[in-house]
């Protein structure tokens, strides 16, 4: 019996004893194609002979200094490639172990930013329902995931509190036009402002495209530049935490990008060192740079492993395998193939209710009822019975949704690496499509 104490303590997780290219296989030799990479981690696939050897290579030289003694070559490195030519005005970075630290940080760096400033009524954020920026005390009290919140209550919530998500299969009205959903949204987060009085707000916190919680869940057109207007007229920052969307899993580096905006803090990890060591970091605008370097002097934060040279110069890898081999460009022709496929395969399917998301991040949504959108009974956990169902014939998928408050439907999220081939996207939708019919049959109502 296993000693660790899993997710899960019900079931225990096979062994993985080989993990290469798209392709995880367990004891006794099944193979599985890894289709979400765990969970939207894995851009390049497993085992890229080029990371190995870079890590292999950092160990050897400095493995670790502590970020206060020591700056180290990767981290600079990374730096310099993620803000060194000012996207979007980013230019400073901040790296740390995981996407929910970096958001714990986010937070932490925009209160700090308003005291610099001399603005130390700004103590609120602002964020949306059925999000998830993590689950850290913080980082749950930022989402606004139902589920994972209750267990925790009281969460550190006074200073948080959360508006509607930008969903249009769930949110937008019958007859009502993107744009003017969008601005829907936008003027609820105008009150929101105005409810809790503008100066105290320091930010709101959103994901450009929702991963975990809804299912890869882009917002409407107009939408992003809504926002951030409002937090424009009202003096407070935008954070955009793309752990999941981000580093090009959308299609292009930032999914942002795609929105036509930019933030003032995002807040990356899960693509950036893609899985092969833990690493997240915060992209920061300048203005928030300088104003601590002319005040204080320094981030008030930090933790032991804050830009690990190991993790660093992990991520480095990974991110000039991206740039070099054009893998942008990759994701969007295999983003559109899988779109196609899952289109093709179950668009008409009289239980699959949305097909959405962008690049290769892609969700299906699980209905009863197409019609009325009903979702199924969250008791029936259908999408942890697709994701068995998929493993068994040899596809690692991610399952989300299913919320007891009934306002999702059971969703499966797809994220596989930018390296996989037109042949195992293709796999992908048909091992999909037959263990969503199995798994319905198992629950024919
Ligand atoms: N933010 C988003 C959007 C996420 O999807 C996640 C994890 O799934 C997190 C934050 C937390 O990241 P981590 O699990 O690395 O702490």
């Amino acid at each position: 019996m296993t000693r660790i104490l899993h997710r899960s303590s019900r079931t225990e997780p096979p062994l993985a004893v080989r993990a290469e290219g798209s392709w995880i296989t367990q004891t006794g030799g099944h193979r599985v194609l890894d289709a979400s990479g765990g969970a939207a981690v894995s851009c390049l696939g497993h085992g890229h002979p080029r990371v190995v050897e870079a890590i292999r290579r950092q160990v050897g030289q400095v493995d670790y200094v502590h970020s206060g003694f020591f700056s180290s070559e990767p981290a600079e490195a990374l730096a310099e490639m993620l803000v060194g030519h000012e996207p979007g005005g980013l230019a400073g970075a901040y790296f740390v172990s995981s996407g929910s630290e970096a958001i714990e940080a986010a937070l932490k760096l925009a209160r700090q930013y308003f005291l610099e400033v001399g603005q130390e009524r700004r103590q609120r954020f602002i964020a949306r329902r059925q999000s998830y920026h993590g689950n850290t005390l913080g980082a749950l009290a930022a989402g606004g995931n139902a589920l994972r919140r209750a267990p925790y209550a009281p969460l550190l919530a006074a200073a948080f509190s959360h508006v509607s998500p930008a969903h249009a299969y769930r949110g937008q009205q019958e007859g009502e036009s993107e744009e003017a959903f969008a601005r829907r949204l936008a003027a609820e987060l105008e009150a929101e402002f105005q409810r809790l009085g503008p100066d105290t707000v320091a930010a709101f916190v959103a994901e450009p495209v929702v991963g975990a919680t809804l299912g890869c869940v882009p917002a409407p057109a107009g939408y992003f530049r809504a926002v951030r207007e409002v937090c424009d007229r009202h003096g407070a920052l935008l954070i955009l935490d793309e752990v999941m969307c981000g580093m090009g899993r959308t299609g292009t580096l930032h999914a942002w990008e795609q929105e036509g905006i930019a933030p003032d803090i995002q807040v990356v990890a899960k693509g950036l060192g893609g899985g092969f060591q833990p690493i997240g970091a915060l992209l920061i605008q300048g203005k928030i740079l300088v104003a601590i370097r002319d005040g204080s002097g320094s981030f008030k934060h930090g933790h032991t492993y804050v830009a690990h040279p190991v993790a660093c110069a992990a991520a480095l890898e990974v991110q000039r395998v991206i740039r070099e081999e054009g893998l942008l460009g990759q994701v969007q022709a295999l983003g559109q193939r899988l779109r196609q496929g899952l289109e093709a395969r179950l668009g008409q399917h009289p239980h699959v209710g949305d097909i959405r998301g962008r690049g290769l991040f892609h969700a299906i949504e699980l209905v009863s009822d197409r019609e009325s959108k009903a979702p199924f009974d969250p008791a029936l956990q259908l999408n942890l019975r697709i994701r068995e169902a998929a493993l068994a014939a040899g596809l690692a998928c991610y399952p989300g949704g299913g919320t007891a408050d009934g306002r999702a439907g059971d969703h499966i999220l797809l994220a596989p690496p930018y390296t996989a081939t037109d042949e195992e996207i293709d796999l992908i939708v048909e091992r999909l499509g037959a263990a969503v019919e199995l798994a319905l049959a198992g629950v024919a109502q």
